[in-house]
C-alpha cells in the first residue's frame, strides 16, 4: 500500500507511542513521518523519541521524517482556591495580574501583553472555547468581562484571544531553546505555532537558517488574512483546525481549509491537514463515518499529508488510527472522481525550465502509462515541483542527501531514495531504471520518465526529460 498511496500520514508521538516497538508498528501501519510536540515532555524525552524513530528508520532502510512542533505563545489562567469555579451567563468576571488564587469573581491572567492589547467588546475564549467572555472594561492591570457562555473553569485552562493583535515576539524564549535543541538533534521540519503574520514566519525562517523545513501553523484569523505572504515564506502550511476552530466560528474552518490548501498548492509548498481527523479513535477502535469523510475530503482536496494528534499520541488505538488513514487514503486515490477532481484543481506551471520539464514529464508519463517518474534532486526543489503536478505515476526521488529524502516524506506522491548523483546522461538513465526496478515500482518492459539537470551535479536546473524502458538486466 505504501508504494501506491500518495497522501502522506504524519503521526504525533506521545505517551501512547513512546516505545520503539510502538513507533515501529505505527510506521508499518503507514505513518510516513512523526511529530514531536515540544509542548509536552522535557528535552530528554524528546531526544529519546527522536532516537527511537531513527532506530526504526535504520531497521526499515527507508527515510522517515521528524517534525518538531514548537509550542508558541500559550496563555493560561492561574489556579483557583477551590481548584475550579462554575461561571454563569451574565456573571461579571475579572482577569488580572494578581497571582492570588482565583475565585468566583476573578482569576489570575499572568500575561500583561494580553491586557495591553484588549479593548472593550473583544472576546476571550477559555478552555478551547468552551467558556466565552466579553471585555466590558479595561483598568490598570485588569480586564472586567461579562460571561457570554458559562461553564466550569479549572486551574490553568488555556486562553485564546482571537480578536486582539498581541505584541509578541515571533518565538518565545522557550521556543528558541526548543528550536536550538531540535535542530541540533537533526529534525527535518520545524512547525511554528500561532503565527500572526508573515513577519513572524520570516523571523522563524531566519532562526531555522535552512537546517530544517519550516511549517507555518495556520491557527489564527490574522494568519489566514495574511496567508499569501505567509505561504511565500514558509516551506509548508498546516491547517491547524484545533485552535483555528476556537479562534473563529467552527463553520468557517472548512472554507479556511480550502483557502490554506489552495495557497500552498499554487506555490508548490506542502500542506498538512491536522487535528481531530479521527478524534473518536482516541477511545474507539473504529472511526465515525463523518471522520472517514473528513480524511477522505482532505485527500480529495489535494493535501500532501493528514495528521494524527491525540489519536496516536495519547489514544487507546494508535495503530488502528494510522491504519484507517492508510486505508482511506489508498481507497480515495483509486476513486474515479479523485482523478478528475485533482486534475481540475491543478495549478498552472510557472514560466521556468523546471516547471516546463515537470509538466511535460507528467504528460509523457500519462500518455505512456509509465510506471514512475524519476527525478534527481539535491535540495528537493525539483521533487516539490513534480509533486505539485500531482501526476498519476509515483515520483521516485533520487538524492545524495538523506536530509532531503527525510524532508520529502510529507510530500504528496514522493518516494525518496539515497543515491549518488548521475555523472552523465547514460549513467542517469541507467541508475533510474535500476532504482525503479529494484524498488518494485517498475517491471521489465515498463516505461519510466526521467528528469534531471544537465550539467549534472548543478543544483536547481532541471532541463532534461528522458523516456526509458526498464530492461531484464536492470
Ligand atoms: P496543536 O496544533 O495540536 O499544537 O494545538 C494543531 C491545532 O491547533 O490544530
Ligand atoms: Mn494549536
Amino acid at each position: 500500500m505504501r508504494l501506491s498511496r500518495s497522501i502522506r500520514i504524519l503521526a504525533t508521538l506521545g505517551p501512547a507511542s513512546s516505545t520503539p516497538a510502538m513507533i515501529r508498528a505505527l510506521y508499518e501501519a503507514g505513518a510516513d513521518a512523526f511529530r514531536l510536540n515540544m509542548s509536552h515532555g522535557d528535552h530528554g524525552q524528546i531526544a529519546a523519541l527522536y532516537q527511537a524513530v531513527r532506530g526504526v528508520e535504520d531497521a526499515a532502510g527507508r527515510p522517515i521524517g521528524i517534525l518538531a512542533d514548537l509550542q508558541g505563545p500559550k496563555f493560561r489562567v492561574g489556579a483557583f482556591a477551590e481548584g475550579r469555579v462554575v461561571l454563569h451567563e451574565g456573571d461579571l468576571f475579572r482577569l488580572d495580574l494578581d497571582n492570588a488564587p482565583g475565585t468566583q469573581r476573578r482569576a489570575s491572567l499572568p500575561h500583561p501583553e494580553i491586557l495591553a492589547a484588549l479593548t472593550p467588546g473583544q472576546r476571550l475564549l477559555l478552555d478551547d472555547g468552551k467558556i466565552r467572555l466579553r471585555v466590558q472594561d479595561i483598568g490598570d492591570g485588569y480586564a472586567e468581562t461579562v460571561v457570554m457562555v458559562g461553564g466550569a473553569l479549572s486551574d490553568r485552562k488555556g486562553v485564546n484571544v482571537p480578536e486582539a493583535l498581541l505584541a509578541l515576539p515571533p518565538l518565545t524564549d522557550k521556543d528558541r531553546r526548543d528550536l536550538a535543541f531540535a535542530l541540533d538533534l537533526g529534525v527535518d521540519w520545524i512547525a511554528q505555532s500561532f503565527v500572526q503574520s508573515a513577519a513572524d514566519v520570516a523571523a522563524a525562517r531566519d532562526a531555522v537558517d535552512g537546517r530544517a523545513g519550516l511549517i507555518a501553523k495556520i491557527e489564527k484569523p490574522q494568519a489566514l488574512r495574511d496567508i499569501d505572504a505567509i505561504a511565500d515564506i514558509a516551506d509548508a502550511l498546516m491547517v491547524a483546525r484545533g485552535d483555528l476552530g476556537v479562534e473563529m466560528p467552527v463553520e468557517d474552518v472548512p472554507g479556511a481549509q480550502k483557502k490554506i490548501i489552495d495557497a500552498a498548492r499554487r506555490r508548490g509548498k506542502l500542506v498538512v491537514v491536522a487535528t481531530q481527523m479521527l478524534d473518536s479513535m482516541v477511545k474507539s477502535p473504529v472511526p465515525t463515518r463523518a471522520e472517514v469523510s473528513d480524511v477522505a475530503n482532505a485527500v480529495f482536496e489535494g493535501a500532501d499529508a493528514v495528521m494524527l494528534s491525540a489519536e496516536s499520541a495519547a489514544g487507546e488505538f494508535p495503530v488502528e488510527a494510522v491504519t484507517v488513514m492508510d486505508r482511506v487514503g489508498a481507497k480515495v486515490e483509486t476513486d474515479p472522481h479523485y482523478r478528475s477532481y485533482i486534475d481540475s484543481i491543478r495549478p498552472m506551471p510557472e514560466a521556468t525550465g523546471a516547471d516546463a520539464i515537470t509538466k511535460a514529464a507528467r504528460q509523457v508519463a500519462e500518455t505512456l502509462d509509465a510506471a514512475a517518474i524519476v527525478t534527481y534532486t539535491t535540495s528537493g526543489s525539483t521533487a516539490l515541483r513534480a509533486a505539485r503536478e500531482r501526476p498519476t505515476a509515483p515520483i521516485l526521488v533520487l538524492t545524495p542527501r538523506i536530509e532531503t529524502a527525510r524532508r520529502l516524506t510529507i510530500g504528496w506522491g514522493l518516494h525518496g531514495f539515497i543515491g549518488e548523483d548521475a555523472n552523465n546522461f547514460s549513467d542517469m538513465v541507467e541508475k533510474a531504471r535500476r532504482i525503479a526496478k529494484q524498488t518494485g515500482f517498475a517491471r521489465t518492459g515498463d516505461f519510466i520518465v526521467v528528469t534531471a539537470g544537465d550539467p549534472f551535479g548543478t543544483p536547481g536546473r532541471t532541463n532534461v526529460l528522458r523516456i526509458a524502458e526498464v530492461r531484464e538486466e536492470d
